[in-house]
Parts: structure tokens; C-alpha cells; sequence
């Protein structure tokens, strides 16, 4: 009897951890309490009672306003809560009630938290990719997943081996990528002026440069011919980038010519300055970024130090493997740029963004890898004899 309203059930308790999720998607990158304290409004900070925080319904009656302050609220909250009840769902109806079906749905719901995060704020989170690799290990021994007919022992084995392959390919293309990309030369617009001050780099183009304003098809390939052949023009929202996003690694620099340039050290023209984490060099004369004060100067290029892909993708890409394993591993990571590739192409030329999130690609192809994985490989094997 109680079988029929198994679909409403698993749909139910898919919206109430989706509500958890959103807590995690908020106060994770934050770095707060994803226990207490419980629900507030993340714009008038009041605690939400349990009748008014009812998943789905809340939103839906409350018309995505916050009850007390009347401000909305994101319609992230709604889509993370529906979004899981419906991938749990869809699980449940492949797997029914099993060892399956909790692997699964624990997977998909971290691949949500993983993917809305890395959106909003560029950050995957550790604690999801670590409690994911985790658990990935531990339940490793009854995922059918990892080899449908191998014993518990060939499973965990499957599992470490796709935690290691997860990050030797990321940490393999984050080397490869220093090689090729490891230094990256920008484009400033005349009469930029470049300040440093309180661990900050702050950069004030005046205007966009004519050369990304075309529009259209035209203004597409001549800006991709230009940014081939002379290096890219910075984008102009980039205009205040923190210390610690510059300087990764011990040899990451910023060098510039400058026409002029301003500290308390003296004034110069033309002059080259190589700047490091606590000091930087002008006219062959090293100086203490901390008796500097206030570094002002002119410049229309810059030099930066870039990283190819962060830590947080290697984490997650090691998730990944402890529930795919190996072979799977690969082929979501061979296949996530497919997806990325567009995305990238429309943020850079029409959104002029430099950078794009990576997470959310890899999870996508997780996901689909990790339902579809098994019948793709048969595939493989079938074509190829392998
Ligand atoms: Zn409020």
C-alpha cells in the first residue's frame, strides 16, 4: 500500500535536502556554519521559522520575497530545491530503493552544490569535494557502479585508482598549462593607470579600447585576429584584483614598462618594474612593497603570472574518480571542455569575461557519465574490441 506514495515521499525528502543544499551553496564559499544556526535571511539576517522555510511551498506562497524585510529572494533557492526532488526521483525510478540509489543521490546533490557554487562565486568548496572523496571511498565496496561484476576488493580498488587518475589530470593540464600559458601578456588601454595599495592591484582603464567594442560577427574574428596576434586587452570590469589571486606560487610577477611611476621611494619615467608578493624592482634596484606606500604608475601592457586550473578542481576531479573510476574519469574529463568550449567562446567575446568557471563542466559530465557511463564503455568495447 504504502508503495504508491513512494514517489511522493522520495520527491519530499529530495526538496528538503535541496533546501540543505542551498545552505551549503550560501555559507560554504562564506566559510560559516552549515549547521547553525539554522535558516536566516540572507539580506535582513532575521531567522526564518520551519513554517515559513517549508521547500518549494514557501517560495511559491511567499512569491520569493522574505517575509519580514519584503526583499526577494533568489530564485536559486526554488530551482536547488527542485532541481534535487527531481534527481532524486529520476534515481529512484532507475535504481528503486537500494545501496544504489543513496550513492547516487548523494552524488547528484553534491554535483549541485559543486556546480551552483563554483557559479556564483568561483569556489569549489573542500568540505564537499573532501566529504565526497570520502565517502565515494567507503561506499566504493558496494557500488555496482565502479565494476558490475567484480568483488568488493576490485571495487575499492576501482574507486582509489579513479581518486588518483581524477587528480593526475587535472594536476597534469594545471603543469602543462604553466608551460604554455604560464605567463600572460594584457593589453592596456592608453592612459591606464595602475595602482598598488593596501594588497591590492587596481587597474583604471578610461573607456574600453575601440578594438572590443565592434560588435557582430566582424567585431567577433577581428577581435579574435587581434587577440592572436598582439595579446588580449584586459577586461575593463577586471579592476581590483586581490594579492592572493596573483600570487599563487613564489615566482609569480607582475612586470610592466612604466612611462611614469610614483612612490615613496621617488618619482620615474620609463622604467621597467617587476613587482613580487613583498617586493618588487625598479631600475634594477629591489625595494620593500612595505616602505613603498602608495605605487602609482602609467602603463599599456602588463605581464601577469596565470594559473591554468586551481586546486579546487583537482579536489573535485579526485571526487569524481572515487565514484566513476578510472576509465569513466578519463572520459569525463576528455569530454567536460565540449561543453565548456561554447560557454567559454560566448563569455569571452560577447560578455568580454576573461575566465570561466571549470567545476560546473566537470560535474555535468559526472553526472552523465556516471548514469550513462556503463552503456558508453559497451559501447567502446563493442566498436573498438577492446
Ligand atoms: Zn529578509
Amino acid at each position: 500500500m504504502i508503495e504508491m506514495f513512494y514517489p511522493v515521499i522520495i520527491f519530499v525528502f529530495g526538496a528538503i535536502a535541496g533546501s540543505f543544499l542551498n545552505v551549503c551553496i550560501h555559507r560554504m564559499p562564506r566559510e560559516l556554519s552549515i549547521v547553525w544556526p539554522g535558516s536566516f535571511c540572507p539580506k535582513c539576517k532575521i531567522p526564518i521559522p520551519w513554517y515559513e522555510n517549508i521547500p518549494l511551498l514557501s517560495y511559491l506562497i511567499l512569491r520569493g520575497k522574505c517575509f519580514r524585510c519584503r526583499r526577494p529572494i533568489s530564485f536559486r533557492y526554488f530551482f536547488v530545491e527542485l532541481l534535487n526532488a527531481v534527481s532524486w526521483l529520476l534515481i529512484w525510478r532507475s535504481c528503486g530503493l537500494s545501496a544504489a540509489f543513496a550513492i547516487a543521490a548523494v552524488f547528484v546533490s553534491m554535483m549541485i552544490v559543486v556546480t551552483l557554487t563554483d557559479l556564483e562565486t568561483g569556489f569549489i568548496p573542500h568540505g564537499v569535494t573532501w566529504t565526497g572523496m570520502i565517502f565515494g571511498v567507503c561506499v566504493s565496496v558496494v557500488n555496482a557502479r565502479l565494476v558490475p561484476q567484480g568483488l568488493w576488493y576490485h571495487k575499492l580498488l576501482a574507486s582509489v585508482l579513479g581518486l588518483v587518475t581524477g587528480a593526475a589530470t587535472i594536476f597534469a593540464v594545471a603543469e602543462l598549462g604553466k608551460l604554455l600559458f604560464g605567463k600572460r601578456k594584457v593589453r592596456l588601454a592608453p592612459g591606464t593607470v595602475i595602482t598598488i595599495k593596501d594588497n591590492r592591484l587596481l587597474i583604471d582603464q578610461p573607456g574600453a579600447p575601440l578594438a572590443s567594442r565592434a560588435g557582430g560577427v566582424s567585431g567577433f574574428f577581428q577581435r579574435l585576429a587581434d587577440t592572436l596576434t598582439r595579446g588580449q586587452y584586459l577586461d575593463p570590469s577586471c579592476s581590483s584584483i586581490a594579492w592572493d589571486d596573483i600570487f599563487n606560487r613564489s615566482s609569480d610577477r607582475i612586470v610592466f614598462r612604466a612611462a611614469t611611476l610614483r612612490f615613496a621611494g621617488g618619482n620615474f619615467k620609463d622604467v621597467e618594474v617587476e613587482i613580487s608578493e613583498k617586493s618588487f624592482r625598479v631600475a634594477g634596484k629591489e625595494h620593500a612593497l612595505a616602505d613603498a606606500g602608495v605605487i602609482e604608475g602609467r602603463a599599456e601592457a602588463m605581464v601577469l603570472s596565470r594559473e591554468a586550473m586551481g586546486f579546487g578542481d583537482l579536489c573535485l576531479m579526485a571526487m569524481i574518480g572515487t565514484f566513476l573510476g578510472p576509465w569513466l574519469t578519463v572520459l569525463v574529463f576528455m569530454f567536460a571542455p565540449f561543453i565548456a568550449l561554447p560557454y567559454a567562446l560566448f563569455c569571452r567575446f560577447a560578455k568580454k569575461q576573461e575566465t570561466i568557471p571549470y567545476g560546473p563542466f566537470l560535474a555535468v559530465m559526472a553526472v552523465i557519465f556516471y548514469f550513462a557511463g556503463p552503456e558508453i564503455l559497451d559501447l567502446f568495447s563493442t566498436l573498438y574490441g577492446v
